[in-house]
């Protein structure tokens, strides 16, 4: 017989053998040794009240073995001689497209203007401590996207817009840990999604598809509102039918193509604020109700906070414990902060983007004259400023919390995990009132909540302006730009997802409606 039940385990009891066998027995009120195998299948901790609680829902198998459950299947197929979609970007969007593809059995002829993974380390290095942008090999840009030197967390709220349980299968297939189908809050961890994302360029290359690195697109063909072909860096031309854009929310050049051409956006609202820097034990102490030194069993803890300020929201974005901030500038003179972390988050610091709901609609009258790219001219000017204010290179500008909501310029500042380096600035008087303002409110609001946070301990650092995309690619019901023919905008470029798996999950969904009457 097999039982699915829910089990609740202390801490202390976590550290004793066969816990979750005992724990069953008493559960259904049976003997333990009629209890074969206990399988886990959802974890979670709760650490509301002082005393911490592990929540599992497990699979009990009652004097019966169990039998090894079919590894998900994905049918790849040969599409060597397949008919070709056109992928710009290899981002998680273009990357779920290109295997979908291949599943349908169509071959999928990928774009990406980056480099493959381990090239772009050392781009990543040139950032860190040369302070020099590869505008095309960065933090954002090259093999895998955004998503392959990042957090790796795998969490999505887009539960409705695809299959998550197929992306997380897909990961697994290709080399993550069965653990990410379990964890409530998995992640993987930027030292092992390179070797994730090189296995799924095996698969694509090994089935038929093709990738072409370092290959720019920089101009599309349009016959009579059909794409009929696109235009590479390099001068070189490529006729295509279906084309799926995944080109990512920092692609702005895409953005001022497509505008140039008279190709239809829209503006669209997005956030923005800072990254706010703690030590991992203060993050702990709160979180976990102790002294700082966390219990081994525990991961570094996490936060989520939100305030409404005016009416306006103002909320952490993208937390990540025991992690590192990184410079994901696109272009040099201008000064982006993200996040990543080791899949043992075992660095010392916590740090989340803390950022305010910028409302497209009425928050920007002085950038009206941009029309659809309104949001877009903002955020590169709030990115400019930081350049400016961080000394011109991809030092950042940086002040401690308190002295931030107090309005005085921090005469120093805290270690860092940020790897170029912090400059003290006046971020409370630099950055518009609109974010500045609310980021200040926020902030006291959130040490209410977290009784400990609002400390001086803490670095505030600038700029944390990529949340979003802030210009929507319009698409109709059949996915397909509503103007142009064969045009797919898709993933978080088109204003379609926001995090790797939606992105993944959005590619998949471009996939299947490019090839429909193809
Ligand atoms: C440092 C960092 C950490 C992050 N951490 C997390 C996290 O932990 N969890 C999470 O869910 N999300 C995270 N994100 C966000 C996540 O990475 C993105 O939401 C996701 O990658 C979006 O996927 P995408 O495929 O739509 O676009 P992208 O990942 O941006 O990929 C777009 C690709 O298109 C290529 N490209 C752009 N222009 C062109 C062109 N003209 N021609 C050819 N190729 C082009 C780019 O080089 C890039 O590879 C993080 C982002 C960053 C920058």
């Amino acid at each position: 017989m097999i039982k699915e039940i829910q089990l609740r385990v202390n801490l202390i009891e976590e550290k004793q053998e066969h816990i979750l066998q005992r724990k069953a027995a008493q559960f259904l009120q049976i003997d333990r040794k009629e209890i074969s195998a206990v399988k886990v299948l959802r974890k979670s901790i709760d650490a509301r009240k002082k005393k911490i609680i592990f929540n599992y829902k497990v699979r009990v198998y009652i004097q019966e073995l169990p039998t090894k459950s079919p590894s998900y299947s994905f049918q790849y197929k040969d599409v060597s001689s397949a008919k070709e979609i056109h992928i710009v970007g290899f981002g998680p969007a273009g990357m779920w497209a290109a295997l979908r593809c291949i599943e349908l059995g169509y071959k999928p002829v990928v774009l990406e203007r980056g480099k493959k993974v381990k090239e772009r380390r050392r781009d990543l290095r040139a950032i860190n401590q040369e302070h020099e942008v590869n505008e095309d090999s960065n933090y954002c840009f090259g093999e895998g996207g955004a998503g392959t030197y990042s957090d790796g967390k795998l969490y999505t709220r887009s539960l409705k817009r695809g299959d998550v349980r197929r992306v997380f299968e897909s990961f697994v297939y290709h080399g993550a840990t069965e653990q990410i189908l379990i964890d409530a809050h998995p992640h993987i961890g930027t030292n092992k999604l390179p070797k994730i994302v090189e296995n799924i360029r095996e698969t694509i290359l090994k089935y038929g598809g093709e990738i072409h690195f370092e290959s720019r697109v920089i101009d599309f063909v349009i016959t009579k509102q059909k794409l009929k072909a696109i235009r590479l860096h390099n001068d070189n031309e490529m006729p295509v039918e279906r084309v799926i854009l995944a080109t990512g929310h920092s692609a702005r050049d895409i953005y001022y193509l497509l505008h140039k051409k008279k190709i239809g956006l829209q503006a669209k609202s997005f956030a923005m604020g800072v990254r706010v820097e703690h030590p991992q034990h203060i993050i702990d102490s709160i979180q976990y109700h102790c002294d700082g030194n966390r219990d081994e069993l525990l991961p570094a803890a996490a936060y989520s906070l939100v305030a409404q300020v005016k009416e306006r929201g103002v909320y952490s974005f993208c937390m990540c414990p025991g992690g590192f901030i990184v410079p994901a500038a696109t272009a040099n003179g201008e000064v982006v902060v993200n996040e990543m972390s080791p899949s043992k988050r075992n660095n010392l610091f916590a740090n989340s983007g803390i950022v305010v709901e910028i409302d497209i609609e009425r928050d920007l009258p002085k950038y009206e004259h941009f029309g659809v790219l309104k949001g877009l001219e903002y955020q590169k000017n709030l990115e400019k400023l930081a350049f400016t204010a961080g000394g011109r290179s991809q030092v950042a500008p940086a002040q401690r919390l308190t002295d931030f909501v107090e309005g005085r310029l921090s005469t120093d500042l805290n270690v860092t995990s940020y790897q170029p380096g912090l400059n003290s600035a006046p971020l409370h008087s630099l950055l518009p009132k609109l974010i500045g303002g609310k980021l200040r409110v926020g902030f006291k609001a959130f040490g209410q909540k977290m009784r400990g946070y609002y400390t001086k301990e803490a670095n505030i650092v600038g700029v944390e302006s990529r949340t979003s995309s802030p210009v929507n690619i319009p698409r109709n019901e059949n996915l397909e730009h509503p103007q142009i023919e064969g045009l797919f905008p898709c993933g978080e470029g088109g204003g379609y997802a926001g995090g790797i798996v939606s992105a993944a999950m959005d590619g998949e969904r471009c996939a299947e409606a490019a090839i429909v009457g193809y």
